[in-house]
């Protein structure tokens, strides 16, 4: 048993955890008859009533296709729509809501990026640097525009650590370089990476840089402002809104030199069997009806997000995390991965002598959910010298009690079968 004493209702750090808790419905599902522990934060968030009503309002009075129609329903639709829109600007510190792209995840535009931004830029030979704690979603796009064009994706190591080091990344931009592609929050390890230093050391050496923001979102404040990349995006099911729509921000300029990537409705100014014109940014990158409820919805869940204070959520998610990374190495036999200082609401690990697999089937039968296997970073698993590992990741609604709960199940499972 543990020296710690069980903390199940404590909220961290004095945000109200309980408070911000009982907003979401499904936490108070019962799994295998207990408590569900939601610890897969990191592959999705759980909705906030806010979310969820805003949803089923939309469908029951506001609903029709946008930018299109005269009547009423269609414009108060559209209004609601472009009001999103400028949600999503003040929440990355945008000050021009048609830098705010609408796609259907950070994985689409991160494709956006590279087939409408780079693939007309690049030259055999050519290189992208990333990183090798990237997520799947921000290797491939890359390596297959690089394929059509002779280029190569190059990554750039990682420390021991788990930390990616600024001069890392400087000693790896030579004259072939045309892009960097950089995760601000790892997905297994956690680790914030000095995006703004990247930043400030891409603008210096001419190279344009995309941040993958998809774990950044959810626990730090954004101000594209400030940070100084080209392009950002991220996804609306992991800042607590709903699946199925996602946000590229690029620079204005940079969006208004790309040439469209997806062509039909709305993405054009017009159309004849003799040439076609394209709209202005950012509807030239929206063709086709998107998905009108969900885009209105994550308006509502970054409103809501703002709300609880990013900073608030910071201070919450770090309490949380130094707690998991003080009471988890106390499992016999389980080893956190990566050590690195500034560490999101993620932690993984694996356990001597149990596979992951086991551990997180186990687990399921306490009622807890976490998430086994590569996490979409089969190179950084590679790096790590591990096939996969456990990762329990945390949200606005986690308490120190649901780390008490997991370490205590590792800790019975540890006995019985390792
Ligand atoms: N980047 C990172 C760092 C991620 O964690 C994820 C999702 N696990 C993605 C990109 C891709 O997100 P999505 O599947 O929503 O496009």
């Amino acid at each position: 048993m543990s020296a710690l004493p069980a903390r199940r209702d404590e909220p961290a750090s004095g945000f109200a955890a309980e408070a911000v808790r009982a907003q979401f419905p499904i936490l108070a599902t019962r799994m295998r008859g207990r408590p569900l522990v939601y610890l897969d934060s990191a592959a999705s968030a759980q909705k906030p009533r806010a979310v969820i009503d805003a949803l089923a309002r939309f469908y029951e009075h506001d609903y029709a296709n946008i930018h299109r129609g005269v009547y009423e329903l269609s414009q108060r639709a559209s209004a609601l729509h472009e009001e999103a829109r400028r949600e999503v600007a003040r929440f990355l510190g945008s000050r021009d809501p048609r830098e705010i792209v609408f796609v259907r995840n950070a994985t689409e535009g991160v494709n956006l990026v590279a087939y409408a931004f780079l693939e007309p830029r690049l030259e055999p030979g050519d290189e992208i640097l990333v990183t090798e704690m990237e997520h799947h979603a921000n290797i491939v796009p890359w390596q297959l525009v690089a394929g059509r064009r002779g280029a190569r994706v190059v990554p750039v190591p990682i420390t021991d650590e788990g930390e990616l080091r600024v001069e890392d990344v400087a000693e790896r931009i030579g004259p072939r370089t045309r892009m960097l592609a950089v995760t601000w929050v790892s997905n297994v390890l956690g680790t914030i990476t000095p995006v703004h230093a990247i930043a400030e050391l891409a603008r210096r050496r001419g190279v344009p840089l995309l941040v993958d923001a998809a774990q950044a979102a959810p626990h730090l404040p954004i101000d594209v402002r400030s940070l100084g990349a080209d392009f950002l995006v991220f996804s609306g099911h992991k800042t607590y809104g709903p699946s199925g729509v996602g946000v590229l921000w690029g620079r204005a300029e940079l969006l208004e030199a790309m040439p469209p990537w997806q062509g039909g409705g709305d993405m054009i100014e017009r159309v004849s069997f003799a040439g076609t014109t394209f709209n202005t940014i950012p509807f030239r990158f929206e063709a086709g009806t998107p998905d009108i409820a969900g885009i209105h919805a994550l308006g509502v869940a970054l409103r809501w997000l703002r709300g609880l204070g990013l900073e608030a959520v910071r201070a919450h998610e770090e309490a949380l995390v130094g707690y998991a990374l003080e009471r988890l190495p106390r499992v016999p036999g389980l080893r956190v991965l990566g050590s690195p200082r500034a560490r999101a609401a993620v932690v993984a690990f694996t356990i001597d002598g149990l596979h992951p697999q086991d551990v997180g089937t186990l687990l399921d039968l306490d009622g807890i959910a976490i998430r086994t296997g590569h996490h979409c970073a089969m190179p950084l698993h590679e790096r790590l010298g591990l096939p996969a590992s456990a990762r329990a990741s945390m949200g606005v609604y986690t308490t120190l009690g649901e780390i008490d709960a997991l370490a205590a199940s590792l800790e019975r499972i540890v006995a019985r079968f390792r």
